[in-house]
């Protein structure tokens, strides 16, 4: 089987400025947002009030929804208030505004759990991923406990595949982590791999981080239960499609999940926090993230605890060269462009990219000149050009009979647009009106 998918681009990566940097530890601010929407699925509520002491690692957010992580103070210290905030997403949600004491009191509940991995059931590895509130940290933001017991229950997993493909231009987070903690990986995915009561985990690269393929080599050894999958570099590879189907040869279906072709897909850094979640008792209060572009004066990846405002981790990075022109978080491709370094760092926080203002400007569109690149690029063999001209159309039963749930807003088609127009963009707004379309169409029924 080949080891790329059909379609893709070759973007200017960009990786060197963080690649071979060593993991620093950024120190916690004096005042973190924590904020209750983190993940996907039911919103969290609140279990302290303003005024309390927390510790490294209290849960101070909780829901009984079954879709849900939990949320845990990154430092001790005092709870300032309970207010609404600017978070990634571009609204204000409610964040828990945490006071730092500067001593690093770790809760008390805190210990190793006290059984070996060999020992574990799958009920225990599910409760210890729900308790350490550990979502997709490839950006899904996906509860892990809940991807774990659903796919138990269903009966389909055949193949757990561990995703550190890490495609995005500009991005080292995960592959600092494969080369830094490549034990945590290891045990973690080997942690989830028992849950699902499966005997093989694949753990999935690019072939643009030789060192982290060989740390993980190194550590499995000889033993046959972990394999490392090493694709051709090309972008969006790091996408749960795109592995599944140079992996396993099968295609998620229009509306389907992985787990309806057998497939389980998580990201290396939620196995290292299940992995640190059974060693040292510590749920997820911090996260890896990649500080970088050309006009950050000193690009770093940087462990973080969640709540830091993105400006003190750029100030940490001895700041900017220059007036930014953009801030995004994650990549270039498919990250979410920010309106304040206000905003905090969440679960899902895999980089802080900061671009001038001569690379954020966006050239002036044509018309469609019909070269069909982006017909060539498309990783989900989709037709871009079409659906743009019923997008301008706003013709929704076309985009659906043509797919465009099936987009994954990679951003491919935009990239090669030679008349620079905003394809992605467009696809994104009508994926969501027909969304709604449906949802009114749906109700108007009962
Ligand atoms: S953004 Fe959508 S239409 Fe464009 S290349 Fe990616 S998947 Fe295809
Ligand atoms: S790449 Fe752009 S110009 Fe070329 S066919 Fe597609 S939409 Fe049209």
């Amino acid at each position: 089987m080949a080891d790329t998918f059909k379609g893709g681009i070759h973007p200017d990566y960009q990786k060197s400025l963080t690649s071979s940097k060593i993991i620093e530890t950024l120190p916690p601010p004096e005042t973190l947002y924590i904020p209750l929407s983190q993940h996907r699925g039911a919103p969290a509520e609140p279990i302290v009030a303003v005024g309390d002491t927390v510790f490294v690692g209290t849960k101070i957010a909780d829901s009984t929804a079954a879709v849900f992580a939990p949320i845990h103070s990154s430092v001790s210290g005092t709870v300032k208030a309970i207010e609404p905030y600017y978070h990634p997403s571009g609204a204000k949600t409610t964040c828990i505004i945490i006071e730092n004491d500067g001593k690093d009191t770790p809760d008390p509940s805190i210990k190793p759990y006290d059984k070996p991995i060999s020992q574990l059931t799958s009920d225990e590895i599910v409760a210890m991923a729900r308790e350490a509130g550990i979502v997709g940290m490839g950006g899904a933001g996906f509860p892990l406990h809940f991807k774990i017991s659903s796919s138990i229950k269903c009966g389909k997993a055949e193949a757990l595949l561990i995703n550190g493909a890490e495609c995005e231009p500009y991005l080292s987070s995960d592959h600092r982590i494969m080369v830094e903690r490549t034990e945590q990986v290891v045990e973690g995915a080997r942690m989830i791999m028992r849950a699902l009561g499966l005997s093989k985990v694949t753990i999935c690269t690019e072939s643009n981080k030789p060192d982290a393929v060989k740390a993980l080599k190194e550590y499995i050894g000889d033993a046959s239960d972990v394999d490392v999958k090493v694709f051709d570099t090309k972008y969006p590879q790091g996408s749960e499609k795109q592995i599944i189907q140079v992996v396993m040869g099968r295609e998620v279906p229009t509306g389907k999940l992985p787990i309806d072709v057998g497939a389980v897909v998580t990201n290396v850094d939620s196995c290292g926090a299940l992995y640190r979640a059974w060693k040292y008792g510590t749920p997820l209060y911090e996260r890896v993230v990649t500080v970088t572009g050309k006009i950050v004066v000193e690009p770093k990846v940087l462990l973080c605890r969640i709540g830091t405002p993105f400006q003190y981790a750029i100030d940490f990075c001895s700041g900017l060269s220059e007036e930014p022109g953009k801030v995004i978080m994650g990549g270039p491709m498919m990250g979410q462009a920010q309106y304040t370094t206000e905003v905090p760092i969440i679960k899902t926080t895999s980089g802080i990219l900061v671009l001038s203002k001569e690379e954020a400007v966006l050239p002036p569109s044509t018309n469609c000149i019909r070269c069909g690149k982006c017909l060539r690029t498309c990783p989900t063999r989709l037709l871009p050009c079409y659906l743009n001209m019923y997008s301008d159309m706003d013709n929704l039963e076309e985009l659906d009979k043509l797919g465009i749930d099936n987009c994954i807003e990679c951003g491919a088609c935009t990239y090669v647009c030679p008349a620079r127009l905003p394809l992605t963009q467009k696809f994104r707004l009508y994926k969501a009106k027909l969304g709604e379309a449906r949802r009114n169409a749906a109700a108007a029924k009962k």
